[in-house]
Parts: C-alpha cells; structure tokens; sequence
C-alpha cells in the first residue's frame, strides 16, 4: 500500500507527493525541519517541535504558510491516514519554488510536507550492549556562521561528521565545537554521569536542544539525579561512570566507548538503565 503523504493543504499518495526541482530546499538546503515520534496514537511533545519549528523557520526568515494548529492536525491526519499509532513524523518547510539564484525573496509557495512511517534507527543489540562512539574531526558549525539551534535542511555538516563515524566503523560520532568542548553527536544529544551528576553540555557549547534531552533532564531531576548544563571536554567523557545519547529517533541510548576508550566499566549503567525506563514510561503516559 503506498504511504499518504500530508503536502500543502491535502494527504496524496507518494507518488503524487512531488516538489519542484528549483526548490530552494533541494538547490540550497534552504528550509526547516522536525523528526517527532508518536506512541500509542500519541504525538510526543508535538508543541515543543512546533514551537522548535517555527523557531528555525522564523531565525531564517521563512514564513510557514500554515497556523501552528494546522500543522498539528497534518500531523496527527497523517498518522492516521497511513494507519500508524507508534511511527516517526518527518514535518518538513522548504522555501519554496524560486529562481536559480540565492535570493529568498525570489521563492513563493513554502512547502509543508508530512510524512509518516516507522523507523528504528539503530538495532536493538545496541540498547543492550552499548553504542561505541568516535570525535569526528569535522567541527560543529560555529554559532556565529549557522546556529546548530536551527533546525535547517542543511545537514552536510552532520553528515560530514557521520561519514567519519561510519568510516571507523560506528553508527555515530561526536562533534566538538570550535572551543574543542563536546557539543553533541551527529543526530543526537549527549549526557555523561560521573562523581554522582548528570552532565550534559550547555545550548550555547552549539547544540541543537533536543526535546528528548529536555525530557531527561526533566525525568532526571524528578528522580532526585542532580542533572547540569556543564561545558564538557573529552576528558569528562573518557573518565566518565556512563554516557548515553537522547534523540526522537533513538530514544535514549547507552554509549560504552568513546575513541576506543571503555566508559566506566564498558558496559550501559545503572543510571542510563534507570533513565530508559523512566522515559519508556513518560512517553506512555
Ligand atoms: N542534535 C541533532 C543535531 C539532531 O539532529 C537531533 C535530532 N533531531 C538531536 C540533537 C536530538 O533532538 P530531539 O531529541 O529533539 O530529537
């Protein structure tokens, strides 16, 4: 059965789901995006991503043609429409059709597409075993050139990161900032715990603030874990007691090996274990 895919104002199948070849979203990366998951038949957090959302569109000046609630409903009618009640939403704001210059103002009709569909992104042996990570030598993009708090359809610098990590061999990769301090992985958030406090670097160390990275923080903090934005260097991470990453697509997950370097005891922790669960069961709720 083909997936129904939300464009513009209408679900069509995917094959008539199209955009035109001078969307400034495919020549020039120029758009907006959002990964949300629901469980249950329930969207996670769908206001937070809205409001992330609009946030990136509006820091590059790009009108989302449709109100926050119109897209919430997209949201949760493409879900339906494609029968899913535990499934990854991809919400996606190009700039629209223009010409074949840079110029913003020479695009008209943003596109707002909605797909859905279900995804793991890593294998579950992961969960168990732990993920082994490695510092990518590609940077993250400094705040000043492209704010990693945007969340833009410009991903090469991610994906530069990425194809170091796949190339040693692991499924992700850390990116520092600038600085040399840790500011996250390639599609993910990362906290560490060592001498009893959960670290996790700070939205100016050049992050994306995950919403699973708020969520932890939140379960956290109501688990009485003393939980800090921290700037971190890779000393924290290599002489840390766990580390795992928080993301929608790979929930939270525990990290045993950071460039070649076991965590603690190279094994996920108890405290990654404990976190798991309680975030398996806020997205429940
Ligand atoms: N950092 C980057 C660069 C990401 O792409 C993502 C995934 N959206 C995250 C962190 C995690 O954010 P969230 O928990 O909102 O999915």
């Amino acid at each position: 059965m083909p997936r129904m895919i939300f464009i513009n104002d209408r679900l069509v199948s995917e094959e008539q789901a199209v955009v035109s070849v001078f969307d400034h979203g495919l020549l020039y990366g120029d758009g907006v995006f959002e990964g949300l998951r629901s469980y249950s038949g329930k969207v996670f957090r769908l206001d937070a991503h809205l409001d992330r959302l609009y946030a990136s569109a509006r820091a590059i000046c790009l009108e989302i043609p449709l109100a926050k609630e119109v897209v919430a409903k997209a949201v949760n009618d493409t879900l339906t429409a494609n029968g899913l009640t535990d499934g990854y939403i991809r919400l996606v704001v190009t700039r629209g059709a223009g010409s074949l210059g840079l110029d913003p103002n020479k695009t008209k009709n943003p596109q707002v597409i909605v797909i859905a569909d279900t995804i793991s992104l890593y294998p579950g042996e992961y969960y168990e075993k732990g993920l082994r990570i490695v510092t990518a030598a590609t940077q993250r993009t400094q705040s000043a050139a492209l704010s990693p708090r945007i969340k833009s359809l410009n991903y090469l610098n991610n994906i530069m990161a990425k194809l170091e990590g796949l190339q040693a061999g692991c499924v992700e990769a850390l990116m520092l900032n600038s600085k040399g301090e840790v500011a996250e992985c390639t599609g993910d958030n990362i906290f560490v715990f060592r001498s009893g406090k959960l670290l996790t670097p700070p939205p100016d160390a050049g992050i994306l603030e995950g919403i699973t990275r708020g969520a932890v923080m939140e379960l956290a903090a109501a688990a009485g874990i003393d939980c800090r934005e921290s700037t971190l260097v890779r000393h924290d991470l290599y002489t840390a007691d766990e580390c795992f990453l928080t993301g929608t697509a790979a929930e939270v997950i525990p990290v045993v090996e950071i460039d070649g370097r076991k965590v603690g005891a190279g094994l996920p922790g108890p405290v990654t274990a404990r976190l798991t669960r309680e975030f398996h069961a806020l997205v429940r709720r």
